[in-house]
């Protein structure tokens, strides 16, 4: 690990100041970033942590919207009562998340802002037409991911909180790699007013919509099973864990997992 000033503001327009310098980084949890640092491939002059914020952390709802703020930990989306009544297929994908102490440091804006393809926070993101908030602005899940590891977020801009609408009814199904929990595949369907959403995360480079079964749910909203040709194996990823066409498979098992544990 190369040496690296740490800075623990307590204001946001102080963690703001203190990233306009471009070799400094925002950390939350650590649970990503401080690996990286380990191995050498981030090599940051500085860390801002997010930590000390108090605006950054809760769950408000408010005419309708469920916002999560950045810094807020898995375990605590997992177990509001909040997520639990409003989103009841995000609490089920938080207390998937890792382990109990990955759940206890990881943050919901970590997540987002990595991108990690296996990780399981985008697909609801993009399933439940959330809004990214950042101090500059609010961009909607369609537009956040735009590849592996990679967002919409420009240097030095940092996820405030996440916007989640409330929608009819969501659920989450997932295949966890056994050794680290993330997502081989992983399948996120929300039900709202305007049409059904179903997103895959785990089995690309990066979460995607699946808009075939989509097309098939707008028909038969209970429908219990997707043949190959709604999802197949192209533009899937393929490495020692898993082929694409068996990500592939698994995507279209969980979705009808998912679709069949709507509520
Ligand atoms: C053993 C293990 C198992 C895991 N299993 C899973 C799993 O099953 N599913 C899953 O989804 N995830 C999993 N994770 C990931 C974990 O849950 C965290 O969500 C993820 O590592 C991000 O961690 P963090 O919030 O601590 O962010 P950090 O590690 O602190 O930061 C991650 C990146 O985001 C940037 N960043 C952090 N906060 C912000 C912000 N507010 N705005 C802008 N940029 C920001 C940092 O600069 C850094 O680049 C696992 C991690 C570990 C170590």
């Amino acid at each position: 690990m190369t040496p690296f000033v740490y800075h623990r503001p307590t204001q946001l327009a102080d963690a703001l100041a203190l990233l306009r310098d471009e070799q400094a980084r925002p950390i939350a949890g650590g649970m990503t970033l401080i690996p990286t640092l380990k191995q050498g491939l981030a090599q940051p002059a500085a860390l801002v942590d997010l930590a000390g914020i108090d605006v950054l952390y809760g769950i408000r709802l408010a005419d309708g919207v469920i916002e999560i703020g950045a810094m807020t930990r898995h375990y605590d989306v997992a177990t509001s009562p909040l997520v639990i009544a409003h989103l009841p297929g995000l609490a089920d994908l938080a207390g998937q998340i890792g382990d109990l102490q990955v759940r206890n440091r990881g943050t919901i804006g970590g997540s987002v802002a990595n991108n990690d393809p296996a990780a399981d926070y985008p697909a609801a993101v993009l399933a439940l037409c959330a809004e990214v908030v950042t101090d500059r602005r609010s961009i909607s899940a369609d537009a956040f991911f735009t590849g592996m590891f990679e967002t919409a977020l420009e240097p030095g801009e940092i996820v405030t909180a996440v916007r989640f609408p409330a929608p009819r009814r969501c659920a989450y199904a997932k295949f966890a790699n056994p050794v680290s929990g993330y997502a081989l595949a992983g399948v996120f369907v929300g039900v709202h007013a305007e049409g059904t959403r179903v997103a895959v995360t785990g089995a690309g480079p990066c979460v995607f919509r699946a808009s075939a079964i989509e097309a098939v749910l707008a028909r038969d909203p209970a429908a219990a099973s997707f043949d190959a040709a709604l999802l197949g194996p192209d533009g899937l990823a393929s490495d020692l864990h898993a082929s694409a066409a068996y990500r592939a498979q698994l995507a279209r098992v969980l979705a009808a997992r998912a679709v069949a544990r709507l509520t």
